[in-house]
């Protein structure tokens, strides 16, 4: 017996066999892998998973709610006897929900990263709206409470002056994928050797380098670099990696596929936590959303069967236990690198005492029966 009290029937579901694990159907001209790796994501996270359940209360949009629509793929992941699904509800909620910026249109190609994290801003919209984005504090805004790392940056010159500080809200962090592996070079030529457990430090160098100001007072100094302070706990770490060219070499894609470790500690990828450090959890990778050829797939570990699976629209494979293996196939398949889930493998599910406890129609739509 498990003993976790948020082991739910979709964790029951999810440990019954690996051909448990479903696919997301991809007809040719529906383009839908991006949505696809977005939701493969959102169901193999257990604390987006296990919170996801006790929200059902929200502000609803009808046939252009992108809650409802999770919630039906969710549904279907559970009790479906397919072995592929079709992502259709979502798609359509997401090019309703976003019609008016073009984006996630029926048929296009749109980015893994974006949806993702778009959807993350939209389930903030259904059930807390009632709270500012970028101040949001409810406790059972599962994206700002779980994924969102509250951010202040700060100018601090070695003179003495200031910035005023800038507070914001992050659910990816963007790092540029070519930095990322010159930090890396520079650290083993330097003889700084990584320990496994802090990529934290790798990520921090490659997105904080050459990320410099002026003296925010009168010294004339010129390059006086940032400092970035994480003021809560996420228990998701998100890192978008950018790539400046559309089509690297198999050696750079492999370069950075190998830089990446498994493990991260929050205090490395900030200069500094207002948290006490001893209480932070280490964050593990957990998924790896990947590019190729105008194409999408999805590495995910699975946290039971305790093995790295691939999801390539609506085909599933096994890829084995180990983190290398991933990154053999990844140089193999010559699959960039795009999207890195990091998790705590302790988190626990939001609280729901505060989650609206009803659906309630948004201005303007209906109750429509989807068609
Ligand atoms: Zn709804
Ligand atoms: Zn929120
Ligand atoms: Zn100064």
């Amino acid at each position: 017996m498990n003993s976790n009290p948020y082991y739910d029937t979709w964790d029951r579901h999810n440990s019954i066999a690996i051909s448990a694990n479903k696919g997301l159907r991809n007809a040719p001209g529906e383009n839908n892998c991006f949505v696809n790796s977005a939701v493969q994501v959102f169901w193999h996270l257990d604390v987006f998973r296990r919170s996801y359940r006790r929200l059902n209360g929200h502000t609803c949009m009808g046939n252009s709610c992108i809650f409802c629509a999770l919630k039906i793929i969710f549904t279907q992941f559970q009790y479906s006897d397919q072995k592929s699904l079709h992502p259709d509800a979502l798609r359509k909620a997401l090019a309703e929900t976003f019609a008016n910026q073009q984006r996630f249109q029926l048929g296009h190609m749109d980015d893994a990263a974006e949806c993702f994290e778009n959807i993350l801003r939209r389930i903030h919209f259904h059930i807390a709206n009632d709270c500012e984005e970028d101040t949001c504090n409810a406790p059972h805004c599962l994206p700002h409470q779980k994924f969102a790392m509250q951010v202040v940056d700060q100018v601090i010159c070695p003179c003495g002056a200031t910035s005023n500080p800038l507070k914001f809200h992050e659910m990816v962090h963007y790092i540029s994928s070519s930095a990322l592996v010159a930090q890396a070079r520079a650290m083993h030529e330097t003889g700084d050797m990584l320990h496994p457990e802090r990529f934290g430090l790798l990520l921090r160098n490659a997105s904080t380098q050459g990320d410099v100001r002026d003296c925010p007072g009168n010294c004339g100094g010129k390059k006086v670099p940032i400092r970035r302070t994480l003021m809560n706990c996420p228990d998701v770490v998100s890192i978008g990696l950018v790539w400046e060219c559309d089509h690297p070499t198999v050696e750079m894609t492999t370069e950075v596929a190998r830089n990446i470790g498994t493990t991260i500690l929050l205090q490395d990828v900030f200069h500094s936590v207002m948290k006490d450090e001893k209480t932070l959890p280490k964050l593990h990778l957990v998924g790896l959303v990947c590019y190729y050829g105008k194409h999408y797939s999805t590495f995910l570990f699975h946290s039971k069967q305790k093995v790295w699976i691939y999801f390539d629209d609506a085909t599933v494979r096994e890829i084995g236990p180990r983190w290398e293996n991933v990154v053999e196939k990844c140089g193999k398949g010559r699959y960039q690198p795009l999207l890195l889930i990091y998790a705590n493998p302790n988190a626990n599910p939001v609280h729901v005492d505060t989650a609206p406890r009803k659906k309630v129609m948004a201005q303007g739509f209906t109750s429509g029966k989807s068609i």
